[in-house]
């Protein structure tokens, strides 16, 4: 297919240098699905369009859509940037690991459809402040369908009752109650607050987030639960990831701040 020019709506998901003087900017494009932009001197002194090309920056730009191969931008229309988010390492971390999810769910070049939005919405709400970690737990429950697992949290598997408590079992994919749990002797055992948030993140609208409130320990819960799910049924472990992983452990490790008696 030959390239088309058009305007489109972008958000620079990363860049990586290319040759000496140019740059690889890779985009989730609203029109167009993800795209690899060729930015030839990009590098050179007095470039225009660096502001426009950061990570977590949005916008409206005129390109060459080209596909397959290197799609080009000929203009920047209006941009924006999402600076708490730049500027803030925990924030940072959780909006990269959300964009390599969804670049690892839906392959280049195929229309991410509701996603564009979902996205846009749930890094907007990462850099005005919610949660960043929970903004990324209801990513990881609405991202399993894209992934092949889909589960069933809306009841119980076996015979759909709702009324019961509930566990989450991976060999039946989704929710069992009380009464089916001895199907399953390696369900995963989850606590009923886990479990009320995972119902409620495999159902809430992304574009609407507005405020979130969980339970330290429930947060914890729910980041061992969804560890699972993706190590067991998923096997997708972005870099991005352990870097979380890893930040998470190093504040574990931190004295408390009521731990300090002087
Ligand atoms: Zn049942």
């Amino acid at each position: 297919m030959a390239g088309q020019i058009m305007d489109f709506n972008g958000i620079v998901m990363m860049q990586k240098n290319y040759r000496e003087r140019d740059l690889l900017v890779k985009f989730f494009t609203m029109e167009a699905g993800k795209r690899m932009f060729f930015i030839r001197g990009a590098k050179k002194r007095g470039f225009k369009m660096t502001a426009d090309l950061l990570p977590f920056t949005y916008g409206t730009y005129v390109g060459d859509l080209r596909d397959p191969g290197l799609s080009y931008i000929n203009a920047v229309k209006e941009t924006a940037h999402f600076q708490n988010i730049s500027e803030d390492i925990e924030k940072n971390a959780y909006a990269t690991y959300i964009m390599s999810l969804l670049d690892r769910a839906i392959p280049d070049n195929e229309l991410l459809g509701s996603w564009y939005n979902r996205l846009y919405h749930g890094l907007l709400a990462i850099d005005q402040g919610l949660d960043a970690g929970i903004v990324a737990n209801i990513f990881e429950v609405q991202l399993l369908e894209l992934f092949g697992v889909a589960p069933n949290l809306r009841n119980c598997v076996i015979c759909g009752r709702t009324d019961l408590p509930f566990d989450y079992s991976e060999s039946y994919g989704g929710l069992l109650c009380q009464n089916h749990w001895h199907m399953d002797p390696n369900r995963l055992k989850l606590d009923q607050r886990t479990i009320f948030y995972l119902r409620q993140f495999s159902a809430v609208d992304l574009t609407k987030l507005s405020s979130i409130k969980v339970h330290p320990e429930t947060k914890h819960h729910l980041r061992l639960a969804l560890d699972m799910i993706y190590s067991d049924t998923v096997g997708v472990y972005p870099r991005s990831k352990r870097f979380i992983d890893q930040m998470n452990k190093w504040s574990d490790k931190l004295p408390h701040p009521t731990d300090d008696k002087n």
